[in-house]
């Protein structure tokens, strides 16, 4: 009898949990969806970087972060840090220029680690409105970068409802990646916190489609081969792989490569399989695989929660910093 009655309560508590984990991926689902389908709206008008569009994607992102519950961590109270001054462009050269990052911390709760900070990333513009494409002139950015700064959000929503990490996790949204990174120039003039205790940095950009050079529902992470922080999250549950794609310089073409730069362990989580949607139109909501990308962000989820709760120092292998 007693066995009988065990096994009934455990029977509940499976389907209990089954229920719960079936409810909260619905929820997950419709989180990821919902921030996809504002962020690349068409109102959103392509995001351009420095615009009152990559504004409203900024103040958006903040409003996100209140709710979830990381504190302020931008100009004056606010999560938004404004960028003004002179900076470097692709083309033009150095020029003045104002766009803005969003940042929020999670402060970390152990004594002896709360110094050391995780840094998350991803960039928030895009490049606007631009020539039309079969009558369709809005360049939404739906997998470049909105993906990736839903996938920050998702991570700071899981972090933020555990116990608060042992680390300090730093969630930045850059402005102005698409005209050659000034947000994030202006971020290592004033970082909110030495750069010598960023431990490591995730940039996460173009996770909206799977990438057919790699295994379904695989990520790769650009310059893996550079340090032991690939391979490291990747023995912890990440779907990471080496970018298949070395020919395209990955690494050096995005923000987390300025970081890398300044000596931050810094790499780039991508999917992105060279469709040809990007930058232009076809880049929309329309065209992004939500079950890859929510696989994509649930895989990261542990392997992130890891590393903001472990002592392990990422470093540059023999020759291979940047
Ligand atoms: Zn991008």
């Amino acid at each position: 009898m007693a066995t009988r009655i065990k096994l009934f309560l455990f029977c509940n508590l499976i389907c209990f949990l089954t229920v719960t984990s079936a409810q909260q991926s619905n929820i997950d689902q419709a989180q990821i969806r919902g921030a996809m389908e504002f962020l690349a709206s068409d109102a959103m008008q392509g995001r351009a970087s420095g615009s009152h569009d990559e504004l409203l994607a900024a103040t958006y992102l903040a409003s996100q972060l209140r709710e979830i519950g990381i504190e302020p961590a931008g100009d004056e109270g606010g999560y938004i840090q404004n960028v003004s001054g002179e900076f470097n462009f692709y083309r033009e050269g150095k020029k003045l220029w104002n766009t803005r990052n969003v940042i929020g911390r999670l402060q970390g709760r152990d004594e002896k680690l709360k110094d050391q900070v995780i840094l998350l990333t991803a960039h928030m513009d895009h490049i606007g409105i631009g020539k039309p494409v079969n009558g369709d002139n809005i360049y939404n950015g739906a997998d470049d970068d909105a993906s990736g700064c839903v996938a920050v959000l998702q991570l700071a929503r899981t972090l933020a409802h555990e116990k608060a990490p042992k680390r300090t996790v730093l969630f930045v949204f850059f402005g102005s990646e698409e005209t050659g990174g000034q947000g994030n120039q202006y971020f290592l003039q004033h970082p909110p916190v030495p750069l010598k205790n960023i431990v490591a940095n995730l940039e996460f950009e173009m996770i909206g489609r799977a990438d057919t050079a790699v295994k379904l529902d695989e990520l790769w992470l650009t310059g893996f081969e550079r340090s032991n922080l690939g391979p490291e999250l990747a023995k912890h549950g990440a779907k990471l792989v080496a970018d298949p794609h070395p020919k395209e310089s990955f690494f050096q073409r995005s923000d987390n490569y300025a970081l890398a730069k300044q000596g931050v362990v810094a790499h780039t989580v991508s999917s992105f399989g060279l469709h040809s949607d990007y930058h232009r139109p076809g880049d929309d909501v329309a065209h992004i695989d939500f079950n890859h990308m929510e696989e994509a962000i649930h895989s990261m989820l542990g392997p992130v929660e890891w590393l903001a709760n472990s002592e392990f120092k990422p470093e540059w292998l023999e020759g291979k910093k940047p």
